[in-house]
């Protein structure tokens, strides 16, 4: 029997040649154009005339825009039409709620540019692109899987002038065999992760230890002048140490969420609402110095991929402050308790790992009944602002 294929995308880094530069500068330009001026007629389209438009409406305009500016017409017209699908998709997180509306694309951001099957070949080991006679040189620092046929192709240049492509293929990923095992995780603020086995990974907080360079290159790109040379200069230094930063993150997390979706068959963990604790003042630079939400997007799939459990339990569920033995519950437990002795039964508690066997225990429950018996979360109150984050010490 065979399954369906997981779409799974690979991304590298390549190093493009002068004139392919000056292609692909171009190319970034014409879909950022075509991207904002989608935007600004949808809105125009909406706010003064009542009227909603959509992909297959603007794409229908873009041969009249391209008599307007035929300079639109220098690049593969395949990265434009993308561009509109990207709009589309950016309103459709909005009106979904998971993004907020969207916004005008800027020159000095990461640029990218999105090639369907129609507009790119690959010889199973060379990648040409649209308008372009020569193929990427690409650092494939892993194979793409032999025997696969990319549908799509997108190429960033992120704002420390490096050059990615992200290939997207089809593939037949084997689940591995089952494991007996089971873990609850507690994504915290001080640790990065506390396990239901006891162990504690260290947050990295590699933005802390970079922390002082970054500080240190941003006081002097505020220093130079606006529009100068060397505030160009300036601002690529920061985007490279920023670069390197959020590189490191990835690696780091990338790294961990495999190693536990290898070792366990489920995996229980708090579904945060990451947005809205990040805009808790307070917590903001430690949780997304953290990045919870990509950590549990890649558990995500990843689970589903080797055939895992991943199991999200209720946010305001107290995982904190009820004790994993006796299931009595504190009215309050401060973020800068460590440690804590259940009044109940006396068990002294390190904080997080109570936290992550609470989450395990409500996970298993969930998947045991089904869902159809109440989760174990259904006795305990909501939490307090403290358990939730609200209040730092
Ligand atoms: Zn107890």
């Amino acid at each position: 029997m065979s399954r369906k294929k997981t779409k799974r995308a690979y991304k590298y880094r390549f190093y493009p040649t002068d004139e392919q530069k000056k292609k692909l500068a171009q190319t970034f330009g014409c879909c950022r154009f075509v991207y904002n001026w989608g935007l600004s007629t949808r809105k125009t389209s909406y706010f003064q005339h009542g009227q909603s438009l959509y992909y297959n409406d603007l794409a229908g305009m873009l041969p009249a825009l391209k008599e307007q500016f035929p300079w639109l017409k220098d690049v593969s017209s395949v990265p434009l039409q993308q561009a509109l699908r990207h709009l589309d998709r950016a309103f459709v997180n909005f009106f979904e709620h998971r993004a907020d509306y969207p916004t005008f694309k800027k020159k000095r951001h990461d640029q990218s540019a999105s090639y369907a099957s129609n507009a790119f070949t690959w010889d199973g080991q060379a990648l040409t692109l649209a308008k372009m006679d020569a193929p990427l040189d690409i650092r494939f620092h892993r194979p793409l899987p032999k025997g696969v046929k990319p549908s799509s192709v997108t190429v960033t240049r992120d704002s420390a002038n490096r050059y990615f492509v992200s290939i997207l293929v089809g593939e037949d990923i084997q689940p591995l065999p089952l494991s007996p095992k089971v873990i609850g995780l507690d994504l915290g603020i001080t640790s990065m992760v506390a396990l239901s086995t006891g162990e504690s990974i260290g947050n990295p907080r590699y933005f802390a230890t970079d922390e002082k360079k970054l500080a240190k290159a941003q006081r002097k790109l505020a220093r130079k002048k606006k529009g100068s040379k060397n505030r160009t200069k300036a601002r690529l230094k920061v985007a490279k140490i920023q670069a390197k930063i959020a590189d490191r993150r990835r690696d780091y997390q990338h790294k961990l969420n495999t190693r536990i979706v290898y070792e366990n068959q489920v995996v229980c963990v708090e579904s945060l609402a990451v947005k809205n604790m990040v805009q808790n003042h307070c917590l903001a630079k430690a949780i997304s110095d953290v990045g919870w939400g990509e950590f549990t997007r890649q558990l995500d799939y990843k689970t589903k991929w080797y055939g895992r459990t991943l199991v999200k339990i209720d946010r305001w569920y107290p995982s904190s402050k009820t004790c994993h033995a006796c299931k009595h519950v504190l009215d309050s437990l401060s973020l800068d308790i460590r440690e804590w002795v259940c009044p109940a039964c006396s068990m002294v508690h390190d904080r997080d790992t109570n936290a992550a066997l609470n989450i395990l225990a409500a996970g298993l429950a969930v998947t045991a009944c089904g869902g159809s018996v109440r989760p174990v979360r259904v006795r305990a109150r909501r939490a307090t602002p403290v358990e939730a984050g609200n209040a730092l010490p």
